[in-house]
């Protein structure tokens, strides 16, 4: 039988501890951790990812602030805006919910957030660090993974590890964590060739393509761990209904691998939780609080 590694359950356990930690250095810090999300326009998937991520930080004690601008806002504006927050002792941690429209310049307004609040982990500097192997602020659907693979005790160091992807969001810094911790790890993207063979060498397999059930069995060693990053929504067998799906076609996969992520339920609700992770992590550095829970950043 093959284990699921249920993040759903994982974030609900890293959440409690979150939330003691919280109320027991409070009284030190004389305020509970503030994260500030700004969000640009009315993509609707967004909409919902921030309640998700205001949701999250009130089960734990974090008090969280939308800036929810219209999207006939300025670049300068938005800038402004970073800079105030920047300069606000209160907030600890921020982020540019993604995406934006596209009249905007993503990567230069993160570039404005300053690396010591930047819960995304998406800011040159702490990429930079990642790069060296540094402690810093990671980007989080990466290090909710890492976590998920650890939380099972599934061995990292040596393994052969192929990730399918390599976005600035997820592929790219998900790979530099894992070598960082002695995987030997292949990046690959839309242009590898002979993917399906590189994927079948794996111990541990992570799609992140964006592209629904892209990986059947086919792709997949015998005992190997899946990782599924993507999350789509698909029109139903009943048609007026639809359902989420990732990037691996599950039911197929299943039966053959070691261990494997859900979709819904597996990686998607580690990535707020390690949100939650970094706004403490920042709050914790502000008021020099005891560190019990830097285990959880890779
Ligand atoms: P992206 O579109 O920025 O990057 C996709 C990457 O996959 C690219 O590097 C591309 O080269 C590669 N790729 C595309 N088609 C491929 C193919 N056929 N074969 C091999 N490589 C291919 O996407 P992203 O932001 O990295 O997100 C990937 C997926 O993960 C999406 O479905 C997204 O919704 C999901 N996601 C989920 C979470 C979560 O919390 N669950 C978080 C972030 C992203």
């Amino acid at each position: 039988m093959s284990i699921k590694l249920d993040g759903k359950k994982l974030s609900l356990e890293i959440e409690e501890k979150l939330n003691n930690y919280i109320f027991n250095n409070k009284k030190i810090a004389k305020r509970t951790p503030g994260l500030a999300v700004i969000r640009i326009g009315e993509d609707p998937a967004s909409g919902v990812y921030v309640k998700n991520k205001e949701r999250a930080c009130s089960r734990v004690g974090i008090r969280s602030i939308i800036f929810h601008l219209k999207d006939n806002v300025e670049q300068k504006e938005v800038e402004q805006l970073i800079n105030k927050l920047n300069l606000d002792n209160d907030i600890d941690g921020m982020l540019l919910q993604l995406p934006i429209p596209k009249k905007f310049d993503d990567q230069k307004l993160i570039s404005f957030i300053n690396p010591s609040k930047d819960v995304d982990g998406l800011n040159e500097k702490n990429i930079g660090k990642l790069v060296k192997n540094e402690p810093a602020m990671r980007s989080c659907t990466p290090a909710g993974i890492v976590n998920l693979l650890k939380s099972q005790k599934i061995t990292i160091e040596g393994k052969k590890i192929v990730v399918i992807g390599r976005s600035l969001l997820v592929g790219k810094p998900l790979s530099l964590m894992l070598l960082n911790l002695n995987g030997t790890v292949t990046m690959t993207h839309s242009k590898t060739l002979n993917l399906n063979k590189v994927c079948k060498e794996a111990d541990i397999l992570i799609a992140a393509a964006g592209k629904p059930n892209l990986i059947d069995s086919s792709f997949v060693k015998e005992g190997a761990v899946i990782i599924d990053v993507g999350i789509h929504r698909i029109e139903s067998s009943d048609k007026n209904k639809t359902r989420l799906c990732g990037d691996v076609l599950l039911e197929d996969v299943i039966p053959k691998v070691f261990a494997y992520t859900p979709v819904p339920g597996g990686v998607g609700p580690m990535t707020v939780t390690m949100l939650l992770v970094n706004t403490i992590f920042s709050w914790q550095k502000q008021f020099g609080l005891s560190s019990t829970l830097n285990d959880l950043l890779p």
